[in-house]
């Protein structure tokens, strides 16, 4: 067990893919900070407090993204720092206010206040495939050399706020010379367990297939990856001295098809409302792109820059060097749907 006395600094410790991080830190003996932005939530922070390890070795403080300054006092005596916080959300009132300036702003303060410590060697950021890549096309295979120069606030906001907040890293490494390098994950769409009561954007996904949102099977390919693959890769990132640059992190692409079947298969079929009809071909293309303009902004945008597109990808940049190796997506989304009915999310599965 590596037992450190430098805290390792996670910032929006409560998120979904933070709180495994941070579980995963604490089960491998380190120190660890996790800042939040608001310490009243007790509901929401305490599967975290009850983490094996964490009455000795997490520390939780306050910052919010958009304040300068707030994360001197966090990021003061790390080594290492996992800049995860980042609103995620694919509808935004002002996706300037809500997406961008936290997360532009929010990594240019977390990096500031790494390099005023002066004591960081390594920050980890949690980027996104939406930095790579605003839409799947054709057969190109990405790569960690794509960049997304696609979104605006108007089309895929939300990947828009990923793609600036990563370049504005990249950019602030280059004319700051920072006493640490940087190294960067972009996951894929993240789903699986929860530590922690909330329910992330990326597991809705379930809960709308349930529940009869999608009215038939559409020709959407999903990217998967499981957030505890997630959680490792951060942590290999941090702990593997020649880890440089950017590392897609994803498993296999699943069609919906293919998706309703492995939920079907798990016994969520009955009880449930899986989509049923058949759209994934030309004229259900059609359809969906047509009846997205009646679907709310980031929804609609979305639909119509994914319906029919399948992403392909090269992941073995992080197989190769961090030697992550990815759990087959039916598990990923099968411990997904139990663990979302364990906090109510859906109800239970019909024996
Ligand atoms: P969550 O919504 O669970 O986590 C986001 C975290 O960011 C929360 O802890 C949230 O804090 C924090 N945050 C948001 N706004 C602010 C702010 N103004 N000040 C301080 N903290 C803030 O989502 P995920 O765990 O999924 O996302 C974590 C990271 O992973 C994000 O950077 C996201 O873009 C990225 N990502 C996620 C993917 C996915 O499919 N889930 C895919 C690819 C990348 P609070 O708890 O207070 O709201």
């Amino acid at each position: 067990m590596t037992v450190t006395h430098a805290p390792v600094l996670v910032t929006g410790a409560s998120g979904f893919i933070a709180s495994h991080i941070v579980g995963q830190l604490l089960a491998r003996g380190y120190r660890v900070r996790g800042t939040v932005r608001s310490l009243k939530k007790e509901k929401d922070l305490a599967p975290l407090r009850a983490l094996p390890g964490a009455d000795e070795r997490l520390e939780l403080v306050e910052a919010d993204l958009l304040t300068p300054g707030a994360y001197d006092g966090p990021a003061a005596g790390c080594e290492y720092v996992l800049h995860t916080a980042s609103p995620y959300t694919l509808e935004a009132k002002d996706p300037q206010r809500d997406l961008v300036d936290p997360a532009v702003g929010g990594t240019r303060h977390v990096l500031a206040a790494c390099k005023r410590a002066g004591t960081v060697k390594r920050v980890v950021l949690t980027s996104s495939m939406a930095a790579i890549t605003d839409e799947p096309e054709g057969d190109h295979v990405l790569t960690e050399d794509d960049w997304n120069d696609k979104s605006t606030l108007d089309r895929n906001p939300y990947y828009l706020s990923k793609t600036l907040a990563e370049r504005a890293a990249w950019a602030f490494v280059d004319e700051e010379a920072p006493p640490f390098d940087l190294v960067v994950i972009n996951p894929f769409l993240v789903i699986g367990p929860s530590v922690g009561p909330g329910l992330n954007t990326s597991n809705q996904l379930f809960v709308d297939l349930l529940a009869g949102t999608y009215p038939g099977v559409m020709s959407l390919t999903f990217a998967f990856v499981d957030v505890r693959d997630v959680a490792d890769a951060h942590v290999r990132a941090m702990e593997t001295p020649s880890a440089r640059g950017r590392y897609i992190c994803a498993g296999a692409a699943v069609p919906m098809r293919e998706l309703v079947q492995i939920v079907s298969d798990a016994g969520w079929g009955p009880g449930h409302k899986l989509p049923q009809l058949g759209m994934d071909c030309a004229a259900g293309d059609f359809a969906v792109k047509l009846s997205s303009y009646l679907q709310p902004k980031g929804v609609g945008t979305y639909l119509r820059t994914h319906v029919g597109r399948v992403p392909r990808y090269d992941t073995s940049k992080i197989e190769r060097e961090l030697g992550i190796s990815f759990r087959p997506p039916a598990e990923s989304i099968r411990a997904a749907l139990d663990d979302m009915a364990r906090w109510g999310h859906v109800s239970e599965k019909q024996a």
